[in-house]
């Protein structure tokens, strides 16, 4: 749920009286491949007569009735939510909360079309949460996310144990502590692009003792990415390896977790697998460049309210040599901030463009009269952009002093000046205007010819590396055996 939601909440549920309250929430389904998400929507709270709180709480079916008709019609679903004022951390449900929350979940079931989601929201600000089956019972979440310029996540210890920090992690814990730590690394992070930039965040969260991150990109590690490409190798290169088989070897030696889960998505987050894929994370990365991934990204953000932190490098260089400036920024998309296209990172036309294939179109860039992508990069600059987007990472989940992510920062690297970029959400964002909209999402990905071509170009040029490795080790082999036969 958004921040802003969740505040409503809590000032229904936790009453100044200390007596237990109720309310229904709508939800829409957001289908990962290994998750389902409830995304709340908004709230139903109960009009008079409609519950009647006695030290606990009761409520009438009608209440129920009108609620479930109500994200019927929205083509939602309803989550029941009541408060345990005396509880702390994940809550158990008493016989009386089994016992309702099981005699409405056919009635909201069959009216809305979607399961039931009972959750408890305790009096220290912990939420918990369960989905109903109508005939096997409820299932209790994993976690509770809470969306906004912070990430706030309430955890099923029993689903989700926060791991124990290991001796090579004891100077990242000193630094925020061990229950900060625990939430941390429990986190599921994404990492879009693993380029220059996505390569080295990556491998900086398995450091941190994250134990899922995954990595996601359709690109083949080429010579020309030697000059900035953490852990790639010629050999990499020579091979046509994926940069993701490359990412997900150094990110294997640089983890410090005791069960790390680690991931490669050989996919583009703008084909619906690689949609799907990534709706199965907490936090994604935005290492891409095109506008394109950028604005399912973008999307993704405010229909399933998974925080994006998104940044990226741009070098000036004079056409007779010499650099004018560079400059880096980083910031989340996230419900609170503006959007990319707000802020000017991405607008209709270039994604357009992008998702019609003609920004890999010489002949249609150059009659166009566009301006070709943008190339420059620097290994020497590159670790200031991954520094501003991990330190936009650790504002979203430890927020420090008790604030969470600034308004977009960009650095300027002629006159050594960091901005706050005064953004604000332009009125009519069709982006923001889907805050929660789950699966109902307007659809941007589709296939993507560039990634099918890419994968199908590297599993050619890999067989062909293959046989001439093979060859090359038959050779060695011969001389080797000469050589012992000479001694
Ligand atoms: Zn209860
Ligand atoms: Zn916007």
């Amino acid at each position: 749920m958004t921040s802003n939601l969740d505040r409503r909440a809590r000032t229904h549920l936790l009453r100044e009286d200390g007596q237990e309250d109720v309310c229904f929430a709508t939800y829409a389904p957001s289908t990962g491949a290994m998750r389902t998400t409830a995304v709340l929507n908004d709230l139903v709270l109960p009009s008079r007569g409609e519950r009647q709180v006695h030290g606990n709480v009761s409520f009438s079916g009608s209440y129920v009735v009108r609620a479930a008709s109500m994200a019927a019609s929205q083509g939602l679903g309803i989550a029941l939510m009541h408060s345990h004022p005396d509880g702390a951390g994940w809550q158990g449900m008493s016989l009386v909360d089994h016992t309702t929350e099981h005699s409405y979940a056919r009635l909201a079931e069959t009216i809305t079309g979607y399961p039931l989601v009972g959750m408890t929201l305790a009096g220290d600000k912990t939420w918990s949460a369960r989905k109903w089956h109508v005939d096997r019972g409820p299932h209790d979440a994993e976690s509770v996310r809470i969306v906004g310029t912070k990430l706030q996540v309430s955890w099923n210890h029993r689903h989700r144990p926060g791991p124990v920090s290991t001796t090579a992690q004891v100077r990242t814990v000193s630094a925020w502590g061990e229950a900060m730590q625990a939430n941390l690394v429990r986190l599921r992070v994404l990492v879009v692009g693993v380029g220059t930039v996505g390569v080295d965040v990556a491998i900086r969260l398995v450091q941190a003792g994250v134990q899922h991150v995954a990595v996601m990109d359709f690109d083949t590690v080429e010579l020309i990415n030697l000059d900035r490409l953490l852990s790639a190798t010629r050999l990499d290169a020579a091979l046509h390896r994926s940069k993701v088989a490359v990412a997900l070897r150094a990110m294997r030696a640089a983890s410090t977790a005791l069960e790390p889960v680690l991931a490669g998505h050989d996919l583009s987050v703008c084909e619906p697998a690689g949609e799907t894929m990534a709706l199965d994370y907490d936090v994604i990365f935005s290492c891409v460049d095109r506008p394109w991934p950028r604005a399912v990204l973008n999307q993704l953000a405010y229909s399933d309210l998974i925080p994006v932190v998104d940044g990226g490098l741009a070098v000036e260089p004079f056409v007779d040599g010499g650099m004018r400036n560079a400059t880096w920024r980083a910031h989340v998309v996230t419900p609170g901030r503006p959007c990319m296209q707000c802020s000017g990172q991405i607008s209709g036309a270039q994604v357009a463009r992008d998702r019609a294939g003609l920004l890999d179109d010489e002949t249609y860039i150059r009659t166009a009269g566009l301006r070709p992508p943008s190339r420059e990069n620097v290994s020497l600059l590159a670790p200031a952009v991954t520094a501003a987007m991990l330190g936009q990472f650790v504002s979203l989940t430890v927020a420090p002093g008790g604030l969470g992510v600034p308004e977009p920062l960009r650095f300027s690297l002629s006159s050594h000046t960091l901005e706050h970029l005064p953004v604000e959400t332009s009125a009519g964002c069709t982006y923001e205007d889907a805050t929660g909209c789950g699966d109902r999402r307007p659809s941007l990905v589709k296939e993507h010819p560039a990634a099918e071509i890419t994968r199908q170009n590297r599993a050619h040029r890999a067989r062909r590396a293959s046989v001439r490795v093979r060859r090359f080790g038959q050779d060695m082999l011969e001389a080797a055996a000469r050589v012992i036969k000479l001694c």
